[in-house]
């Protein structure tokens, strides 16, 4: 494998736009003063086809377009750059902008938890059994995706971020909670973080003895935007890195990354496969999940071969999502029942293996919501959606399947009308 002939300045500037039109520049320039925008040299060299660039689903995952905004905003946040306002005007006109966006979907807001009558500003307790833990370091990622519902993480002057350094308090909240018995290190990405910083982290939680605690989870994008993390040919901390993975699993710990990979173009380079057999080789078992999204992965055959591809180099397909209400959600989102239907027709022609895959699941505020199926009451003969809970704020109610009239343009759950229904045979 000639792993070297990779470049890997990591390159954050200006120099991207070498590939693009004048007009294309100035509406990623108008855009993303919105919405956050970074990539890096491995993204643009080694993942998009600039030949195509347009419908190439890397550029529109990691490069803002004029469609990503609402018409309305978008022109206004051009008219202000071309009037030349004032910088304090329009950083005022994109804040307001921002807080149209939806930028706490789901109610997370609500999710933070306290810790003897104080909230722990960077933890998250939804679920019974799992805190997420957004640490102060990690709240960036190598790239940014022009979908993430987590988008209010990477702008700075709002007060809408999640973090903390505290790790002590988060053990003692753990520990307060016996059915507690994971955490959720995301972001952000907190792969960006050196093994050091890691390390104090998780050096904290292993002398904490907390004896709930059995599993350690990272959400990360790094093996697409920046496998270089986990390949010691190219950076002097990945050995660390993945030592440190080992230590955790020689602590006893389940050690998951949940690695995001939105389409199979990703893992289409050597330096990911190593990176992967790499982080395998530590203990860690690597659990894949990604949104369904209009314009990059809409598309039965390339989820079948994604998942499959998954498999074969030893990842385990975990969850297929619902684009969120969120940031750019109009340019990416699709009818549930279309939702629907791709995944079905991907799922029956993935492999075996590959059908471990919870989908499709909306992450919406009282919890993980399945479509598990469209049916047709033989009373009245119409189709009704079949959903469950998979995760709720209240674990009783999950694994319960329940009826929601049938709408072929509803895109969230919360567009959905319940119903009471007894499905007996005419
Ligand atoms: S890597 Fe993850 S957190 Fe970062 S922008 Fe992409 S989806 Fe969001």
């Amino acid at each position: 494998m000639k792993l070297i002939s990779y470049n890997i300045k990591n390159f954050r500037s200006i120099e991207y736009m070498k590939y693009l039109p004048e007009p294309v520049k100035k509406e990623i320039e108008i855009v993303s003063r919105v919405l956050p925008f970074k990539t890096n040299n491995y993204v643009v060299d080694y993942l998009i086809d600039w030949e195509n660039y347009e419908t190439d689903p890397v550029y529109i995952l990691t490069f803002p377009n004029r469609h990503m905004l609402p018409k309305h905003h978008y022109e206004s946040v051009k008219d202000a750059i071309e009037k030349d306002l004032p910088e304090i005007e329009i950083t005022r006109l994109i804040n307001k902008i921002r807080f149209q966006l939806n930028p706490h979907p789901a109610q997370q807001a609500t999710n933070v938890p306290k810790l003897n009558g104080v909230d722990l500003p960077g933890v998250q307790h939804k679920y019974r059994d799992i805190a997420l833990f957004f640490p102060t370091q990690g709240q960036t990622c190598h790239a940014n995706c022009t979908f993430c519902f987590r988008w209010p993480q990477f702008v700075k002057d709002l007060d809408l971020q999640f973090s903390m350094k505290e790790i002590d308090q988060l053990c003692d909240y753990v520990k307060e909670h016996e059915y507690l018995h994971e955490i959720l290190f995301t972001g952000g990405d907190p792969m960006i973080m050196s093994p050091k910083t890691i390390s104090t982290y998780i050096d904290k939680i292993i002398n904490a003895k907390i004896s709930n605690l059995d599993t350690i989870r990272f959400g990360t994008k790094s093996l697409t935007y920046w496998p270089f993390t986990f390949l010691p040919e190219f950076n002097e901390e990945a050995q660390e890195m993945l030592d440190l993975f080992k230590r955790i699993v020689d602590n006893g710990f389940h050690l998951s990354i949940m690695a995001h990979f939105n389409h199979i173009n990703e893992m289409s380079n050597e330096v990911v496969e190593q990176a992967i057999k790499n982080v395998r080789s530590t203990g860690a078992q690597i659990r894949t999940q990604a949104p369904i999204l209009k314009h990059i992965n809409d598309d039965s055959e390339m989820w079948a071969r994604m998942w499959t591809r998954q498999v074969k180099l030893g990842m385990v397909p975990y969850y297929m999502f619902v684009e969120r209400e969120t940031g750019p959600f109009e340019y990416f989102q699709m009818p549930l029942s279309k939702v629907y239907e791709l995944y079905t027709n991907a799922i029956r022609i993935a492999g075996s293996m590959a059908k471990t895959v919870t989908a499709p699941v909306m992450s919406a505020a009282p919890g993980k919501v399945q479509i598990m199926g469209v049916v047709e009451n033989p009373i009245d003969q119409e189709n009704y959606f079949m959903l469950q809970f998979v995760r709720n704020r209240d674990h009783n109610k999950t694994f319960k399947p329940f009826f929601m009239h049938y709408d072929e343009n509803a895109t969230w759950f919360d567009q959905l009308e319940p119903v009471e229904l007894q499905l007996k045979s005419a």
